[in-house]
């Protein structure tokens, strides 16, 4: 990293236009918000833990109003993600305060246990200062889970938000920062470079959302230090559709959820896997629910589609779809690109064959692709045939045989009949190459905590 001013210059996706450039966070400021951070941690790491709690609170509850509609407006103008799919997003910030706060509660108990006249204690500690590293995609939901991981359990956090996003990962830093004690949460901003001097500065642990990539360079990174580490990585979910199910809701889950975000969702339907005996009907109907989506400026009120968040995964979608063309796949509907900005309006592709990277590879772009199988069996293989496994779902007629489906899927969170959930403090987690540890649950607390035992001569 080198100390002369350089800037950020984001765009907004809607138009093509810079935005203000933001500047780059130098390596000698970047060094100042980590000690910074490991000094106040000091402090926090003794604060009780309902001291600490009723700060996330205070958070949240100023996260109405205003603030709060100011932040989905930022996240609209420099990524374009439609202002209602914003402000639901931000709304899930402040709502979902609470469940760090059960799950924390639960993961910051101590155990006792007494065996052979010794007592022995198992204490839950912060690990130190966690660097956030967070993607554009969901540039407020994805750090704010990591962040909020990391300060409840008695960490420092210092976020570096994604270049494609730095003013929202500001907005946000400064208003969850003033409900803190000074220092315990920085922010730097910059390119992966800064990332990586972030991963190798004096930091403990690194939680991590973003592709595969560079969450293997951060794991080469880490391994000198044996730095903890977070990843939540890409994925390339399937959803298996069979006879007997519901097929209305099917439809309608596979056409949104395959195009929310422009497709922009880690756990996007990425791939659909349909029984032939339906699939015809059900592919009309995705085709069909597809053609009436509104795709349009992402601070049109009616907008269901805004343009993608910037040139490079636009092109790469249209590179799949165009060599998904050529293999021979056939368009229900034609998605196309139009400018000024990054819009690329919905497709619905079907003879999708499990060669084509848009069957393999993360697509990340508004694409619902169709692929036919003979029977549960061929999907359940088609399904885990990849080194992804965050997401799947299954749709089937309800009951045991659907779920002895879902039993054999090869994902860290699974659906049945429904896309997946993390209701009931269930972990948010990646199986194979799609996550490195997970967050939410108790469980996943304990991620951002050392286990320490003391043994005691009664
Ligand atoms: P990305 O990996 O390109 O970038 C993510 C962040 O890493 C950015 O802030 C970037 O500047 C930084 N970075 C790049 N190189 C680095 C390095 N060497 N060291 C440290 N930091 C570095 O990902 P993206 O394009 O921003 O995000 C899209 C990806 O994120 C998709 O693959 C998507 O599936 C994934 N994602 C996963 C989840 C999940 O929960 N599993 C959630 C959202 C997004």
């Amino acid at each position: 990293m080198s100390s002369a001013p350089e800037h950020l210059h984001p765009v907004d996706p809607s138009n093509g236009e810079p935005l203000a450039p933001v500047a780059v966070t130098t390596a000698e400021a970047l060094e100042a918000t980590v000690a910074a951070a490991r000094q106040a941690q000091a402090t926090w790491a003794d604060t009780p833990l309902e001291v600490r709690c009723s700060r996330l609170r205070s958070f949240a509850a100023a996260l109405q109003g205003d603030a709060s509609e100011a932040l989905a407006q930022q996240v609209a103008r420099e990524m374009g993600k439609p202002l209602r799919e914003a402000r639901a997003e931000v709304r899930g910030v402040a709502t979902r305060v609470e469940s760090f706060i059960t799950q924390a509660a639960r993961a910051c108990a101590e155990e006792v246990g007494v065996e052979g006249g010794i007592k022995v204690t198992v204490r839950w500690r912060p690990l130190g200062v966690v660097a956030v590293i967070g993607p554009w995609n969901y540039p407020v939901a994805t750090p704010n889970n990591l962040v909020l991981s990391a300060l409840v359990t008695g960490n420092a956090a210092v976020l570096k938000p994604s270049e494609f996003t730095p003013r929202t990962g500001a907005m946000y830093h400064a208003l969850l920062t003033e409900h803190l004690p000074p220092g315990l949460f920085g922010l730097v901003q910059g390119t992966g470079r800064v990332g990586a001097a972030l991963v190798a500065g004096d930091v403990d642990m690194i939680a991590f959302t973003g592709s595969i990539a560079t969450g293997q360079a951060i794991m080469r990174e880490a391994a000198s230090g044996m730095k903890r580490l977070v990843l939540e990585l890409g994925g390339k979910d399937p959803m298996i559709v069979l006879p007997g199910a519901d097929l209305e809701a099917a439809a309608r889950h596979a056409a949104i959820e395959a195009t929310r975000n422009s497709g922009q969702v880690c756990v996007a339907v990425e791939r659909i896997l349909v029984h032939q005996d339906i699939a015809e009907t059900f592919s009309q109907r995705v085709a069909e629910i597809v053609r009436g989506l509104q795709v349009g400026d992402p601070r049109d009120e009616a907008t269901q589609i805004g343009p993608m968040a910037n040139a490079r995964q636009r092109d790469l979608v249209l590179g799949q779809l165009a060599r998904a063309r050529a293999g021979g796949a056939r368009f229900l509907v034609e998605g196309e690109a139009r400018g000024p900005g990054f819009y690329l309006s919905p497709s619905v592709v079907v003879g999708v064959t499990p060669e084509m990277d848009l069957a393999r590879e993360e697509t990340f772009g508004p694409v619902v692709a169709i692929q036919v199988v003979r029977d549960a069996d061929e999907a359940v293989a088609r399904a885990n045939d990849t080194v992804y496994g965050l997401g799947a779902s299954v749709w089937g007629p309800a009951g045991a045989e659907t779920e002895a489906i879902a039993d054999k899927l090869q994902a860290g969170m699974v659906g049945v009949n429904r896309g997946l959930s993390t209701a009931g403090g269930a972990p948010w987690v990646g199986w194979k190459m799609s996550g490195f540890g997970y967050t939410r649950s108790a469980a996943g607390m304990r991620q951002f905590m050392q286990p320490q035992s003391r043994a005691v001569r009664a």
